[in-house]
């Protein structure tokens, strides 16, 4: 008889409502809801909400057999270890801007605190046969917390962005503390072969780690890496990007924009996104190519995130002067060549303008995948599909080989994208959609979350515990 899995617990910093339905949830969750309906698991985290009461204990829900415990965070932990630690210092680290990074020893404090807080909170909750996986830069110590607290189930960690080069990595006053702590986990997954290879390199020659095929060993301590690309649930935007052409909004749409050819963006408003050098290279592009002016619309959909951190404000207010700017340049009565949108839209309905739009436009300067990119691909229409220009900073340029690859940059470069993804012949289309397919419906999201359990249940223990 086959034996039943082991229960899994997954930490995430946010953990989604448990109302939420599949659908809305999204790629990611919706894997990892799957993974833990499997097992009757567990999903412990922050529920978003910033509470009065100091550090209480967390709140039990069961939806669809699956266990959710969610705590509020004080304010001050918000402040220190949400906008502070993790995303004034890591955020802009991971994605090499050191120039914004911000230092400061009592929010690393803070940060290291509330990981010991969800640990002891969670540890109640833990059954010795459990596995348990983290997830993202939020969580890297809660490992220790737990070997602290004596938890000995494996435990497996999941870095969603980039690990950058090591110079960058070691200007954290607390680089070495913070990664020698990584070694209480039992299995450690990056996006892409260029994240683990540098973390790699970060381990052998700033820590002198020991870097075999089969693992890294540190002070009597192994730890398994391994890559594991994320994916997105491809059916679901290609069905719902096919829904384009029937909809009322659509033919609304054509209509209001005439007969252009559309890029799209679509992107949550980051730094790391690259969106005041995309916009750049936009206004180059209509410049350098005069002929394409009135005939095409660039759609860029951002919304607001992390609006408490002062470097988000700022990039609001500069890409809205860009795009006044890139307008007041170019438009005329009857064409607009940029609508900068600041809101946020169901998948659904971002697969209709996937599908919808000639060119995907996805040039950040930094990113651990980009789900965006292969959502445009999957959304196309596979007889006449359109083109993706993709930033080889994007982990998704390393599977997506179909995509013209630029460097976000440099602006002419970009723009020469822009024309040749305008101009592209059908056939090159078709071709270059059919190998991102392959790539895309071979990594399913769900995959993504089987491969990566099933490598921390396979994992030997060369010793008794952790
Ligand atoms: N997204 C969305 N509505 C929006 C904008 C974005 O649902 O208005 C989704 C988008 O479909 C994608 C995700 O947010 O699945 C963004 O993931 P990505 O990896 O591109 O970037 P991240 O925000 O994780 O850095």
């Amino acid at each position: 008889m086959p034996s039943r899995p082991p229960r899994l617990v997954v930490i995430s910093n946010r953990v989604p409502n448990p109302g939420d339905k599949k659908a809305q949830a999204g790629g990611l969750a919706a894997a990892l809801l799957d993974a833990l309906g499997d097992s009757g698991g567990l999903w412990f985290g922050w529920n978003g909400k910033v509470g009065n009461v100091y550090r209480p204990d967390p709140t039990i829900g069961e939806q669809a057999g699956i266990t959710f415990a969610t705590m509020e965070l004080s304010r001050r932990d918000y402040n220190e270890y949400y906008n502070g630690f993790a995303n004034r210092t890591l955020w802009p680290l991971l994605h090499y801007r050191l120039d914004i990074a911000y230092f400061d020893r009592q929010q690393y404090s803070r940060y290291i605190e509330v990981n010991r807080l969800f640990a002891e909170k969670l540890s109640p909750l833990l059954r010795t046969t459990d596995i348990i996986w983290v997830h993202d830069y939020h969580l890297i110590p809660i490992a220790a917390e737990l070997r602290a607290l004596g938890h000995k189930q494996k435990i497996g960690f999941f870095l969603h962005t980039p690990f950058p080069a090591t110079e960058i990595m070691t200007a954290l006053p607390n680089h070495d503390q913070l990664v020698r702590s990584m070694f209480d986990y039992d299995l450690i997954g990056f996006q892409t072969e260029k994240h683990k290879r540098a973390f790699l390199d970060y381990l052998r020659y700033e820590l002198g780690a020991e870097v075999t095929a089969k693992h890294v060993e540190l002070d009597g301590r192994r730890v398994r890496i391994g890559v594991f690309p994320v994916g997105i649930d491809a059916d679901q935007f290609k069905r719902n990007g096919a829904d384009a052409e029937s909809l009322v909004w659509h033919r609304n749409l054509r209509r209001q924009h005439g007969d252009t050819d559309w890029l799209i963006g679509v992107d949550r408003l980051d730094y790391s996104k690259g969106l005041i050098e995309r916009f750049r290279s936009y206004e180059r592009f209509l410049a350098k190519y005069s002929e394409f002016q009135r005939k095409v619309t660039f759609f860029q959909i951002a919304p607001p995130s992390r609006a408490e951190v002062p470097e988000y404000r700022e990039i609001r207010h500069e890409l809205e002067a860009e795009a006044g700017h890139i307008n007041g340049r170019f438009a005329d009565l009857d064409w607009v060549p940029i609508n900068y949108i600041n809101k946020s839209y169901s998948r659904a309905q971002l697969a209709r303008f996937y599908h919808e739009s000639r060119v995907g436009f996805v040039t950040p300067l930094r990113d651990g995948m980009n789900l965006v990119a292969m959502e445009y691909v999957a959304a196309q229409n596979p007889q006449d599909p359109g083109a993706l220009i993709l930033s080889r900073f994007a982990g998704a340029a390393e599977y997506l080989d179909g995509a013209l690859v630029v460097n976000p940059f440099g602006p002419d470069g970009v723009s020469d994208a822009i024309a040749m993804a305008l101009d592209m012949p059908l056939e090159e289309r078709r071709e270059r959609y059919d190998s991102m397919m392959a790539a895309i419906e071979g990594n399913d999201v769900r995959k993504w979350g089987r491969t990566f359990i099933q490598a921390l249940i396979k994992i030997r223990r060369d010793r008794a515990a952790k």
